[in-house]
């Protein structure tokens, strides 16, 4: 249920006990001769009080509470006493009960996400220089022994005495036929499907905090990157957050007559990166210059951009000693403690999978192929080089020109932005009118608008929905002293239709505890169907067909990119799972091998070039735990979804609201309700062969 909360573009934690929710469990420690016997003797008595038509409920009841019993909750006494007690009949005494606990989980999570938030503002807001006690701050999590307390209090129990715990198969086989209660049930009972002891969990925090930090601070000041002659291709003051900025840079540079250089020096640098043959001085310092090419490092003459607190001003060219690679290893490290607690799954890819998606991998990594192994990539590929009048180069997977707004320069459209938006109240204040454009009523662009609070982000920015229905939905951004770059613009439309969706999902939805989307891929989807219409949200004009085949093209283009992405994410994993014991320097060359083999596999026909480390740059690969498989599940979500969006008849507002309130169902259900079809790339496959089919010199 991680993704009922967070659009997860930014770096940003959840608590744990929110992230741990999401899981099903059928499995357990054996139990205890005496607890055998209380149990059958509560089944007794209970059918007496309940009628034998209550047996199969009693039955489940009172195994699953059995299942989850320690020694320390009590004896065979005490726990017969509690099933005895707090068993309920279907009707309305079960409907009280499901009511009860269905609001106070609502506040409990509502309440701590919203104290976790306020915790962690200095951490994820740009509030000046970061503090040590900033970071201090951000890892601790109040609800951190949350999970375990439901269980101390036997509220846990309760819950898993009245209603059923599910397995994955069930809810794919049975769930299309269920009733929004049925769904709300087995989202209840899931909830306390495993039992982690804080320890475990406080040490999850921990990692995933020491990842976001490394993460959120990886800057490359691009004015003290030179080429090998010792030029400067980047403007002054340019700080690029590591990927995020120095990949969409490589894409706004396609609009650059002299781009081609540039973005082969930061193909250069993310190279750098991924292999960590960086200097670890040249990572987010402006008092050196750094030649990628030679590797040299000096201290640079050009002052341009004041020096964060940890720029040292040394000529040292050590690279950065494999710390990419050691965050990386301290999340896998603290998910391995986890393991013993899913007897189900052991592997941490299926937990992810299986619990995190609710999509089996091997269907998952079936619906990549299917994209990287269609012929139409060759054709893409060849219409591409074509486009750019030369041979394809490595960093052409972010290729940027079939995007209408590839003609225009990225800095006529970072002085319109900044003139809108000088500051983050600015954008805040022009809500309801992007909303009403975007296909909103008056009043529900109002409604959404109030419930939606605007920051300025210290990362690339992110949306943090809430967990309870009186509290806001925050949009963090990155807003610039000049005001609001194209960039920043961009991914505040993004952000902004994630905190859409977590408004409705948890405040008009009909029940709480189906708050949210099936999982993250599904927020990135309908943050997608926002982030298509930014230009047109800029006064740019709609697309008129033409630009509809580019913008099919550069969809599948770019799925075809961050599903290479998602295979080297998955491959490492499992490299990790059966290398435990590996060194950061190991698990670098491991990563390194697989990006490469990866690349070898599915890109290097189309380029012609190959060994290429490009596709392991990705940020969240290192701090955020195999979360860049949602990306290309996104890509192919959304398509379906704004092809849905397509044959409306009228404004997309109302469908919008409709679709975010199916909430937490699997994805299949999810799919079949919101357009009537399942998961599938096939609309995007046959949407590039029309694309092609439509450009002006034809197929390539
Ligand atoms: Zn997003």
């Amino acid at each position: 249920m991680t993704s009922t909360i967070v659009g997860w573009c930014g770096p940003v934690l959840l608590p744990a006990a929110l992230v741990l929710a999401a899981s099903v469990l059928l499995a357990g420690d054996s139990t205890s001769p005496n607890l055998e016997e209380a149990s059958s003797r509560a089944r007794e008595s209970l059918r007496k009080a309940h009628g034998s038509e209550a047996a199969a409920r009693i039955d489940r009841g009172v195994a699953q509470v059995a299942r989850f019993w320690r020694p320390e909750d009590g004896d065979a006494a005490a726990f017969r006493a509690l099933v005895e007690a707090e068993f309920v009949a279907t009707g309305a005494p079960l409907d009280a009960v499901f009511g009860r606990l269905e609001y106070a989980l609502e506040r409990m999570d509502g309440y701590f996400l919203s104290l976790s938030r306020d915790l962690r503002r200095g951490l994820d807001l740009d509030l000046g220089p970061l503090l040590p006690l900033d970071e201090r701050l951000g890892a601790f999590e109040p609800s951190a022994h949350l999970s375990e307390d439901l269980f101390k209090s036997k509220l846990a129990f309760v819950a898993l005495l009245n209603f059923p715990l599910t397995t994955l198969d069930e809810r794919l086989a049975r769930g299309g036929t269920w009733s929004r209660r049925e769904w709300a049930e087995a989202r209840l009972a899931q909830r306390f499907a495993t039992r982690i002891p804080a320890e475990v969990n406080a040490g999850l925090t921990q990692a995933y905090a020491e990842g976001g930090r490394y993460i959120a601070d990886y800057n490359v000041f691009m004015h003290h990157v030179l080429t090998a002659d010792g030029r400067r291709l980047f403007p002054a003051g340019l700080r690029l957050l590591s990927h995020w900025n120095l990949r969409d840079e490589i894409k706004a540079r396609y609009a650059d007559p002299e781009g081609l250089a540039r973005q082969r020096l930061i193909a250069a640098v993310m190279d750098r990166i991924v292999r960590q043959e960086i200097p670890a001085v040249a990572v987010n310092n402006p008092l050196v210059d750094w030649t990628p090419e030679r590797g040299a490092v000096t201290l640079s003459a050009v002052k341009d951009a004041p020096a964060p607190a940890t720029a040292r001003a040394e000529a040292r060219p050590d690279r950065e000693p494999d710390e990419r690679y050691r965050r990386w290893l301290g999340i896998f490290q603290a998910e391995r403690a986890t393991i013993p607690y899913y007897p189900d799954e052991p592997t941490f890819v299926d937990r992810r999978f299986n619990r995190g998606r609710e999509i089996p991998v091997a269907e998952f990594t079936g619906l990549l192929e299917s994209v990287l192994a269609s012929p139409l990539g060759e054709k893409v590929g060849r219409l591409v080089a074509q486009r750019l009048g030369r041979p394809l180069e490595p960093f052409d997977i972010w290729y940027g020109g079939f995007k209408p707004r590839g003609k225009l320069g990225e800095a006529e459209l970072d002085e319109r932005t900044r003139k809108r938006y000088p500051t983050a109240e600015a954008y805040a204040a022009d809500i309801p009118r992007l909303l009403r454009d975007l296909g909103f009523s008056p009043e529900r662009a109002r409604f959404l608008a109030e419930r939606i609070v605007v920051e300025p982000a210290r990362g690339s920015g992110h949306a943090l929905g809430a967990a309870r229905r009186d509290d806001k939905a925050h949009l963090r951004t990155r807003v610039g002293p000049q005001g609001m770059d194209y960039k920043g613009y961009n991914i505040a439309v993004h952000e902004m239709g994630h905190n859409v969706e977590q408004v409705f999902s948890m405040t008009t939805i009909d029940h709480t505890l189906l708050q949210g989307v099936p999982n993250t891929a599904f927020t990135e989807a309908l943050a997608f169907v926002f982030q298509a219409r930014d230009l047109e949200l800029l006064g740019l004009g709609a697309p008129d067909p033409a630009a509809l085949h580019l913008a099919v093209l550069d969809e599948f283009w770019g799925t075809r990119e961050i599903a290479g992405v998602a295979l080297v994410d998955i491959a490492a994993w499992r490299w990790l799972e059966s290398h435990p014991e590996a060194t950061p320097a190991q698990f670098r060359e491991a990563v390194v091998g697989i990006a490469r083999d990866v690349w070898n596999r599915h890109f290097a026909p189309l380029f012609g070039v190959k060994d290429v480390t490009l596709l392991g740059i990705y940020s969240h690969m290192v701090d955020s735990g195999l979360y860049t498989p949602d990306y290309p599940l996104g890509h192919l979500i959304a398509f379906q979804v704004v092809q849905h969006f397509r044959t409306l008849p009228g404004p997309m507002g109302a469908e919008f609201e409709r679709i975010c309130q199916l909430g937490n169902l699997t994805p299949d259900a999810w799919m079949r309700q919101a357009v009537g079809a399942p998961v599938s790339a096939q609309p995007l496959l046959d949407a590039t062969e029309r694309a092609l089919e439509a450009m002006p010199s034809g197929a390539p």
